[in-house]
Formats: C-alpha cells, sequence, structure tokens
C-alpha cells in the first residue's frame, strides 16, 4: 500500500491543526457532524428529487461511539458516503472556502487563536487526534474504501468491508500532553454537552448509548446499570426555534458555521411569514466586507430550504442587488422539492417571499440608523457603495427603497448626514441640495467652486465616490428640492455680484470673446465668476454632463470618449484680472498665453489631466524670468 501526498495547501493547514495550541479544540466535533449531517442532506435530497428507494427520512442518523480501552471516538453517518476518488479528492486538498479564507488570514497574521472562529471543516479532527481513518461507501456502490492518515506525512486508500452505504470516521485520541486534556473526548457526558452546545440544532437525531443507573425491575430499593440509545439534540432547525429561545451566540455560532465567517454580524434578522407565503427567514448583515465583495466574483443568494431541505445552496432571485451582501437562508414549505431553478424564478411565492425580505432588511437598517448610528455608520463604510449603486441602477427603481438609507460627508457638520437631515436644516430662502464632487473631502474643501454657497451658509454634500454623483442625479430630488451641483452654471441664487456682473460683462466682452477664440475647443465660453471670491479661476459646465461624470465615463473601458460643455469662469476682484483687461489693449499674444495658462490651472484644481504639461511649465518658466 503506497502513501500518498498531501496537496502543499492542505499539508500547511494540517500542520497547523496538528500543532495548534488553540484551546478551543471541542469545535472539531461540531465540523465532523456538521459534515455527517451534509452527507444525509444530499442523499435525502437525491432521494426525493429522484425517488430513490429504500431511502427513508426515518433511518438517517448520526451515531457516536467511544471506546476507552481503544481510546477511539467514532462518528457514523448513513449520508451519501464517498467513492474512492471522492475520498482522495475531498479530503487530500482543501476545498472549502473556509479553509481557503482561513488559511489566507493565517498567512497574514500566524495567530492561532482564530482557528475555532472558522468553519475549517474535517482537517480538525486532527487537532484532537494522532490518527484519523474514514470508512465510507457511496450510496449505489458495492464497494467500501477506508482512509487513513496520521497526519502531514500523508494518507492511505485501501479497499474496506462495509455493510450499508454511510461513512464512518474514526478518531484515535491523542494521549494526555502536559498542559492538554485530551481524555475528555472519550467521556460521554463531555461529548454530549459538546453537542448540545454546537450542533443541537442538526437536523438528523445524533444517537449515542449512554449508561443510566436505574431501579432494578420488580427488586425494590436495588438500582442497575443499564445502557441506552439516546438522541442528544433537539433536531429543530434554529430557524425555526423561538427568537426568545435564542442567545446572540447561538446565532453567531450558526452564522460562523454556515457562512464561514469569523466575525459578528451587524445584524441578525430573524423572521417568518404567513399568509401568503408561509416561510422562516434567518438572515445576517455581516460585519466586514468579504474580500471578494466588490468583483465579479462575489455571488449574492441566500439558501433556499423546502420544508427543512436544502434545495439551493444559493438563489439569488430571493435578494435583490442593492442588498446582495446579505447572507442567511429562507425555508418555505410551499416550495416544490423538485423545482428547477427557471421555474422557481417564476415562481409566485417565491417573489413574495423576495418582497418581504426586501422589506425586513429595509427596516433593519432604518432602525439601525437611527437608533446605533455609530454601527450603522459602520456598516455604511462596509456596503454603503452597493447601495448607491443600487440606486442608481435600474433606472432609479428602487429610490424609495434606497433614498433614507445613503450617507453624504457634510461640509457644515463634518461628518456623514443623511439627506433628511440635510432637507430639515436648509435655510428658508435656500431652493437647492448642494453637493460638490471631488477625489477627497480634503481635495472638496479647497475647490474654489464651493466658496460662495459656502458663504451662503448653506450645507454641500460631498460625492467622494464615482457613483455619488450618477445617484444624486437618478435620485433628481428630495422633499422637493432638486440637488444642484456647485460647479453647474447657474447656482439657483443671485450673488451680490450678479446685477454689476451683468455690467462687468457687458464691458469687457472682448476680453472675454478674445480668451475663448484662445482656448477655442477647449472651452464653450469665458465668463466673469458668480462663485469665486478668493481663487482666480475655475470651471463649470453647462448641459447635462458634469466634469466628475466627464472623469468617469472616460474611464471606462469604451472608444466613445464624452466632454462636459466647459466654460471658464474669471473672479474679477482677483488681481490678475486688471492684468488681463491690459493685456487685451496691448498684447493680443500674451493674452493667448495667459487664457492657456489660466485654462490649465483650472483643469489641474479640478484634478483633470492637462493638455501639455511641457507647455505649461515653459510659459510658467517664462514668466518667473521676467521678474528683474
Ligand atoms: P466542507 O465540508 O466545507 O466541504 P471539509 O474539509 O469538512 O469541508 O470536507 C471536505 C469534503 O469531504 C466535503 O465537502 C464532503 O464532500 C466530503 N465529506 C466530509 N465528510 C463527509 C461525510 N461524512 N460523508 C460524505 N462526504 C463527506
Amino acid at each position: 500500500m503506497k502513501t500518498k501526498q498531501f496537496k502543499a495547501e492542505s499539508k500547511r493547514l494540517l500542520e497547523l491543526m496538528i500543532n495548534s495550541i488553540y484551546s478551543n479544540k471541542e469545535i472539531f466535533l461540531r465540523e465532523l457532524i456538521s459534515n455527517a449531517s451534509d452527507a444525509i442532506d444530499k442523499l435525502y435530497y437525491r432521494s426525493l428529487s429522484e425517488g430513490l428507494t429504500g431511502v427513508r427520512r426515518e433511518d438517517f442518523f448520526i451515531r457516536l461511539d467511544i471506546d476507552k480501552e481503544a481510546r477511539t471516538l467514532t462518528i457514523t453517518d448513513n449520508g451519501c458516503g464517498m467513492t474512492m476518488e471522492e475520498l482522495e479528492s475531498n479530503l487530500g486538498t482543501i476545498a472549502r472556502s473556509g479553509s481557503l479564507a482561513f488559511k489566507k488570514e493565517m498567512e497574514s497574521k500566524e495567530d492561532i487563536d482564530i482557528i475555532g472562529q472558522f468553519g475549517v471543516g474535517f482537517y480538525s479532527a486532527f487537532m484532537v487526534s494522532e490518527c484519523v481513518t474514514v470508512i465510507s461507501r457511496a450510496y449505489g456502490s458495492d464497494e467500501a474504501w477506508r482512509w487513513e492518515s496520521k497526519g502531514v506525512e500523508g494518507y492511505t486508500i485501501e479497499p474496506a468491508e462495509k455493510d450499508s452505504h454511510g461513512t464512518q470516521i474514526i478518531l484515535k485520541i491523542k494521549q494526555n500532553a502536559d498542559e492538554e486534556d485530551y481524555d475528555q473526548y472519550l467521556d460521554t457526558y463531555r461529548i454530549r454537552s459538546i453537542v448540545k452546545k454546537y450542533s443541537d440544532y442538526i437536523r438528523y437525531p445524533i444517537l449515542m448509548d449512554i449508561e443510566k443507573t436505574v431501579p432494578k425491575k420488580d427488586v425494590e430499593g436495588e438500582y442497575e446499570t443499564v445502557t441506552e440509545t439516546e438522541t442528544i439534540n433537539s433536531m429543530v432547525p434554529l430557524w425555526k426555534r423561538n427568537k426568545n429561545e435564542l442567545s446572540e451566540e447561538d446565532y453567531f455560532n450558526f452564522y460562523k458555521d454556515k457562512f464561514y465567517d469569523y466575525e459578528k454580524p451587524a445584524r441578525v434578522i430573524h423572521s417568518s411569514g404567513e399568509g401568503a407565503a408561509t416561510y422562516h427567514a434567518l438572515l445576517f448583515i455581516p460585519g466586514r466586507t468579504p474580500f471578494n465583495y466588490y468583483t465579479r466574483e462575489y455571488e449574492k443568494g441566500l439558501q433556499l430550504y423546502a420544508n427543512g431541505v436544502l434545495i439551493m445552496e444559493r438563489c439569488p432571485d430571493l435578494l435583490p442587488d442593492h442588498f446582495s451582501f446579505v447572507k442567511g437562508l429562507v425555508d418555505s414549505q410551499d416550495l416544490s422539492l423538485n423545482i428547477s431553478r427557471e421555474m422557481l424564478q417564476q415562481d409566485r411565492q417565491l417573489k413574495l417571499i423576495a418582497q418581504r425580505i426586501e422589506k425586513k432588511i429595509k427596516n433593519e437598517l432604518s432602525s439601525m440608523l437611527e437608533n446605533d448610528r455609530e454601527n450603522y455608520e459602520k456598516f455604511f463604510k462596509n456596503f454603503g457603495l452597493q447601495l448607491k449603486y443600487g440606486l442608481y441602477s435600474d433606472f432609479g427603481m428602487h429610490k424609495d427603497v434606497l433614498k433614507d438609507l445613503i450617507l453624504f460627508y457634510s461640509s457644515t457638520e463634518k461628518k456623514l448626514v443623511t439627506l433628511s437631515e440635510y432637507a430639515g436644516r436648509m435655510k428658508e430662502d435656500q431652493k437647492f441640495i448642494y453637493y460638490a464632487c471631488g477625489e477627497s473631502v480634503e481635495k472638496i474643501d479647497k475647490l474654489p467652486q464651493t466658496e460662495v454657497v459656502r458663504d451662503k451658509g448653506y450645507e454641500i454634500l460631498y460625492c467622494t465616490d464615482d457613483i455619488d454623483e450618477f445617484a444624486l442625479r437618478m435620485l433628481h430630488e428630495y422633499g422637493g428640492k432638486e440637488f444642484k451641483s456647485v460647479s453647474s452654471g447657474d447656482l439657483g441664487f443671485e450673488t451680490s455680484e450678479e446685477s454689476d456682473n451683468k455690467v462687468k460683462e457687458e464691458e469687457n466682452k472682448s476680453l472675454f470673446e478674445n480668451m475663448a477664440k484662445a482656448l477655442e475647443g477647449k472651452v464653450k465660453a469665458v465668463r466673469l465668476s458668480k462663485r469665486l471670491k478668493t481663487h482666480p479661476v475655475c470651471i463649470s459646465t453647462e448641459g447635462a454632463l458634469s466634469l466628475e461624470m466627464e472623469k468617469i465615463l472616460n474611464a471606462m473601458p469604451t472608444e466613445n470618449k464624452v466632454k462636459a460643455e466647459r466654460i471658464l469662469e474669471i473672479n474679477e476682484s482677483h488681481p490678475i484680472f486688471p492684468v488681463l483687461v491690459r493685456l487685451n489693449d496691448e498684447n493680443p499674444e500674451k493674452l493667448k498665453d495667459y487664457a492657456q495658462l489660466l485654462y490649465t490651472q483650472a483643469l489641474l484644481i479640478e484634478g483633470l489631466p492637462i493638455d501639455d504639461p511641457v507647455d505649461f511649465t515653459n510659459k510658467i518658466c517664462s514668466l518667473m524670468a521676467e521678474v528683474n
């Protein structure tokens, strides 16, 4: 018999398990029982959907046996079992996402304490065992196989005898070591309490022989010891249990086990519905962003059960995209087991459930926002971008669900605020909700375009994510007030300079025309600014497209580049203005250079690419050289 090698990744995980100083080693039992339960689920599902003969719900079981002499703990199930190939591929490599994520985390932190927080699966058996033997027979096969491993050196596979389908896992428990008590895993009561703690909700009976002292029959006053097989778990799935029977820890353990996340969920939603759609739902809002969340690889969806039987691992139709971060499950007795994916999409019941779930999630988030602001902001850091995408997508179809859940940084409050908070604070004469776009809060703080709006005492919302302005434009208005960019041509209020401006515009008509000519193809017009206070120039836009949108759209990999209609605005109270007026009369060539320089400066402030950096610096340098 040849010893085979583990794959390199598995070997490393195994090493960690074997040498683990982790104190919570008892979780190995949870992992093995949950594998056994999954294996039964698989077979049960097949029996119902394919009509297998001789497989009955009431025959399923998981069994625990202790042999103190031999120092073994055996976990037996009559689930689907494994073929030789399956034994090899399932137990020879890390398959499960939990283990992979765990490995990644380990490599970055080298912190043994997180073992128990992950679902690390089968290999956790090596924390307590010196040898692990798996004897398995796949359903429908007449061969059985024995897989065995003493650790990192490798494993062996050979033919074995087994009467019926299923898997038996025999753990040869380690000898007690200095600080480690392994004997406890050979103690019936200890094992029973571990099962109660982690695996009580497993839906198949977990059987165990328990010794009991009972009064002797027919002989009064005398006792005898008998062995009875007991079901040690209550078998009610967590989601069907009463909310007030369950502790935060119960939910957390369940979440960790099922969804491979070591961080506490931000929120748990446990609800049920009756009437038109009967279901139980157990939903979790994760406490952190999954590492692949904002990538194509991430798949949304909830586990779907038909009356307790898992029929789909990830049902996307149950979750709208804007809440794709939610994890959890739905169990409904109204669904048929054999329902196909296509039929599921059409299913009226499922649609109803999805609607209710969306509402539940929304309400939960609203209440979090209202009563637990700090955690809501944490949540928003993790998933706010998704909510804003949701606002924009499907032509704004979801805006009513989402508009009160989004937050923006506020110029006056210096923190994240809601639209409703903004609206509630608006000045009496204020007609619009103002926003400004930029890369960061610091950069927007310095944007010249924000000056007059600030001076008016109006609050400005900062759009720092690419999607922000698109989302606001899709929303169009909030509470009857339209959104307005501080860079838009018309700010919607009269500035003190306004009437003066008209006269000055007229007076300097030729200056503006000459500058615009010098900037032909770049700007549509040059004008006096109504919004600048201290800065010399800025760019504003007319028409539907803003500069930010231009930047974002052009960053996309398409051939068609767009261009916003730009206006170069000049601050008439800046010392540069009289210089321009003079140049217009005395030195039209130099005015052209100045127009170019000012335009380029405005682009730089805006964070837009400039056409010719070399030309720009040359011009600046020759100006600098003019000082006598
Ligand atoms: P996971 O259960 O997350 O996939 P494990 O490392 O615990 O990761 O198990 C690897 C695979 O081995 C499982 O996916 C399953 O296919 C198989 N397996 C484990 N235990 C059993 C069992 N008792 N019966 C049948 N297959 C099993």
